[in-house]
Order: C-alpha cells, then structure tokens, then sequence
C-alpha cells in the first residue's frame, strides 16, 4: 500500500503507474491523478484534438474522418509527445501509429541509435513501460493535406509556438535539450 501525493488516499500498488527510477519503483501520484495530470497539458494545448476518452476522438464522426485520412495516407501529421516533464514535436505523413512504431525500431536499432539524441538520450533512463506510455501520449496537433515541406514548416510553427508558451521541447534540430 501506498500514500498518492495528489490525493491522499492510501491505495495497493497496482493502482500507480510504475516508474523505474523511484525507490519502490512507483510513481507518487496514483493512476487516476496521474491521470488527471496528464489531461491537464493536452487540455491546454490542444484540448479538441486529443484522443482519449474525451476530445476530439470521442466523437464517433471523427474516427470516419480520421479512418478515411489514414486510407488517403498523404496528409501531413504533425504530432506531440510527453516524455516525462519533456515534450517533442515530430511531423509525419505515414500513420501515425506506424511513425510511433518507428520511432521505437529507431531506438532500438544500433544503426539509428543516436539520430535523435534528445528524445533517445531521455528514453535511455526510462524502462520499456515508460517508453510505451511516453509514445501512447501522443497528441495530434494538426493535419493538413500537402507536401512534406510544407509539413516541416508546419512542425517548426508548433515547435516555436509551444516553445514560446514555455514548454520544455526535446527537438533535436530546432531546440536542443538543455
Ligand atoms: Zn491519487
């Protein structure tokens, strides 16, 4: 049993998300107000276009758009990650589960190891869980039909725009960590 720093309720330790660097390899806020935490920066940034249990996705019209973008494949998908307080923005016009998927094979793979020190250098003091849960936390930001170059250009507006609102970008070609 354990104590969540946000809530105060004492709860068994399946109801924390695991984190593997804290001592009883357990993050201090529980699930649910991690959870809620969570929640709060997709909010603030693009609060329409998430895809959980509310916003953009939940609406069912939206997934028939969003299934016959991914037939058409072509548009430009510039997206968000969270890992832990950092966040990285990527542009592709592939699915973007398939990009997650890559980034991933990337990371894994000693070839690409190193292409994108800011994200990899952060995913390298992180378990395989934290990971995951780092690419499940992709948010869409936007989409648009047109070339790729327009998608770079499109990329490095949200990287300045969210840089400007003070959110810490792992982005290796634009803003370098820290
Ligand atoms: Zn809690």
């Amino acid at each position: 049993m354990k104590e969540c720093t946000a809530c105060n309720e004492t709860k068994s330790y399946d109801e924390f998300h695991r984190k593997s660097y804290a001592k009883d390899n357990c993050q201090a806020k529980c699930k649910v107000c991690q959870n809620k935490y969570n929640t709060k920066y997709r909010n603030e940034i693009r609060p329409d276009y998430w895809n959980a249990t509310d916003g953009y996705f939940s609406n069912k019209d939206n997934w028939k758009y969003i299934a016959e973008y991914r037939r058409a494949d072509k548009d430009i998908i510039v997206y968000l990650l969270k890992i832990k307080d950092w966040f990285y923005v990527g542009m592709t016009k592939a699915k973007l589960n398939v990009r997650l998927r890559i980034h991933k094979a990337d990371y894994k793979s000693p070839l690409n190891h190193g292409r994108m020190p800011g994200l990899h250098n952060l995913w390298d003091t992180m378990s395989e869980d934290e990971i995951n849960e780092s690419l499940n936390s992709a948010i869409i930001l936007e989409t648009k039909a047109g070339s790729r170059y327009l998608g770079y250009k499109t990329e490095k507006k949200w990287i300045q725009k969210l840089k400007h609102d003070g959110y810490p970008l792992l982005n290796d070609k634009h803003n370098i960590r820290q």
